[in-house]
């Protein structure tokens, strides 16, 4: 049985703006934010404001309508910091590494021969 959401967690708490955080992007279905431990420079998160807890829940609607936010974050944060190209990370539950139980999507600019911090 797949688990709910919880609007405890972190973003929900930032959608809210009850905890800040260094917005770059915003509209009325989608935020962008910056990583508070990014892995690389210019590591941004992209979620959607509706409720789901990650990709397995997803309205598709919703989805539809984040998806080409990550697009322009992708190409905004690749050209902002000079990267060589661009990873798209998502976690789907603890099994796969998922941390915050709020939908996600990392945009890690990448850099030849640059390993991520752990
Ligand atoms: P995941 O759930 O995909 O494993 O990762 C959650 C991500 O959220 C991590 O990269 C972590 O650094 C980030 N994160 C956790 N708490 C905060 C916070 O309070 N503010 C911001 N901006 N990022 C956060």
């Amino acid at each position: 049985m797949s688990a709910t959401y919880d609007d405890n967690n972190i973003f929900a708490k930032i959608l809210r703006g009850e905890i800040p955080a260094f917005k770059v992007y915003e509209d009325d279905d989608t935020l962008a934010f910056m990583d508070v431990m990014p892995q690389s420079p210019g590591h941004t998160l992209v979620i959607p404001k509706a409720p789901s807890r990650n990709l397995l829940d997803a309205d598709p609607a919703v989805l539809s309508k984040t998806i080409p936010v990550v697009q322009k974050i992708a190409v905004a944060a690749k050209k902002a910091f000079a990267a060589d190209g661009i990873q798209l990370v998502q976690f789907n539950e603890p099994a796969s590494g998922q941390t915050v139980y709020h939908l996600h999507f990392h945009i890690i600019p990448r850099f030849e021969g640059v390993a991520l911090k752990p």
